[in-house]
């Protein structure tokens, strides 16, 4: 069988929910989105239910899933409903639902509830992809809160640049949503209020409020390019790792790999490893990118191609034919590997693809 495998820690998943709600204060919407970013969102939902506020998802089909798998926690809706006829399903299923548009305000009148939804109203402040616009949020409000079709209202925004923590806009955009939403709850009294995601709840700590929605961070991944006292708190949860394939001994002066991009400059041990870029790996990762060789800090050289990548093991005697080589998890940090300009922590995580995933701590 193929060696490559990706081994999720669900006690690292657990610790990191934990920290999240420790830093927000209150509770915690863990976003388990795009299969947990790559993780399994119905492993990681099932392992974070017994203590998890609720659950935030991209779409009807991904909420659907948990369900299906027997979830029982609130499960929101990060997008509300992308046409009417969701609301049939958000109904019969009991999901929470973002609010950012005034058609979806128009459809909720419209439509026939066995219950009461709970919606979450998105203001833009400022990230200028979804919400309503300042000047038109209180009517909405308003609006809503008459609805008989509606019960709880939260209040909420997005941050744009929460992950660049010497940027003024976060303090902006948290001006303009407590200047808009405040005292506007029955008899002038305060909405519970959502406001941030990950690099909000470790880097910003004016931005508690009763719901965090956690997403990066449960994973262990740090959303800053540079060390951060509670970034560093977290615990990384996927550890992405194969074994070497093959071996060879080149001379000085040999290509390795597509386009020569990396030729021996002294004779040389490569380690050919079973992890390629359509497991997820970054295609582009330059030489000299992070790896972990048997316990030992080793690097790529090469091109990384379609199945296959290629290592110096030089510097590693006792590696070889079998050797376990780490692409990312407890000794590679997700953001060891974005520091060199090849991707994302998130684009990193939720890219993954092809390999079977292992649960530890169920
Ligand atoms: C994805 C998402 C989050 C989580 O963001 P992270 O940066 O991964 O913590 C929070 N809120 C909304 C609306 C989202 O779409």
């Amino acid at each position: 069988m193929r060696p490559a495998r990706a081994c999720i820690d669900l006690d690292a998943l657990r610790h990191n929910y934990r920290l999240a709600r420790e830093l927000g204060g209150h509770k915690a919407i863990a976003v388990v989105k795009a299969d947990a970013y790559g993780h399994g969102a119905v492993r990681c939902a099932r392992a974070l239910e017994p203590e998890a506020d609720g659950f935030g998802v991209a779409c009807i089909e991904e909420a659907l899933e948990l369900r299906e798998a027997g979830i029982r926690a609130p499960i929101l809706l990060l997008e509300g409903f992308f046409e009417a006829d969701e609301l049939a399903l958000i109904d019969r299923h009991d999901l929470w639902c973002v609010v950012q548009a005034q058609w979806q305000i128009d459809a909720i009148e419209r439509a026939r509830l066995a219950r009461p939804l709970n919606v979450w109203l998105k203001l833009d402040t400022g990230m200028h992809r979804l919400g309503l616009a300042p000047d038109e949020y209180r009517d909405c409000l308003r609006r809503l809160q008459a609805l008989p079709q509606v019960a709880e209202i939260v209040t909420m925004t997005h941050f744009a640049r929460a992950d660049e923590l010497d940027s003024a806009r976060t303090a902006e955009q948290l001006a303009t949503f407590r200047r808009v939403v405040a005292g506007q709850g029955p008899g002038g009294s305060e909405l519970t209020a959502s406001v941030a995601n990950s690099p909000a709840l470790l880097g910003w700590p004016a931005t508690r409020a009763q719901f965090a929605r956690p997403g990066l961070m449960l994973y262990g991944a740090s959303p800053f390019a540079n060390p951060h006292p509670e970034a560093d708190r977290l615990r990384p949860v996927m550890t992405l790792e194969s074994q070497i394939i093959a071996v060879r001994d080149l001379p000085a002066g040999e290509p390795v790999g597509y386009g020569a991009r990396f030729v021996t400059e002294r004779p040389t041990r490569v380690g050919v490893v079973a992890i390629g870029y359509a497991d997820g790996y970054p295609q582009f990762a330059p030489n000299g990118t992070p790896v972990w060789i048997d316990g030992r800090p080793g690097q790529v050289i090469g091109r990384v191609s379609m199945d296959m990548l290629t290592v110096d093991l030089d510097g590693h005697p006792g590696a070889g034919m079998g050797s376990r080589v780490e692409l990312w998890g407890k000794h590679v940090r997700a953001s060891d590997l974005t520091e060199r300009g090849a991707t994302s922590a998130y684009r990193l995580l939720c890219g993954l693809k092809r390999v079977p995933r292992t649960y530890l701590g169920e």
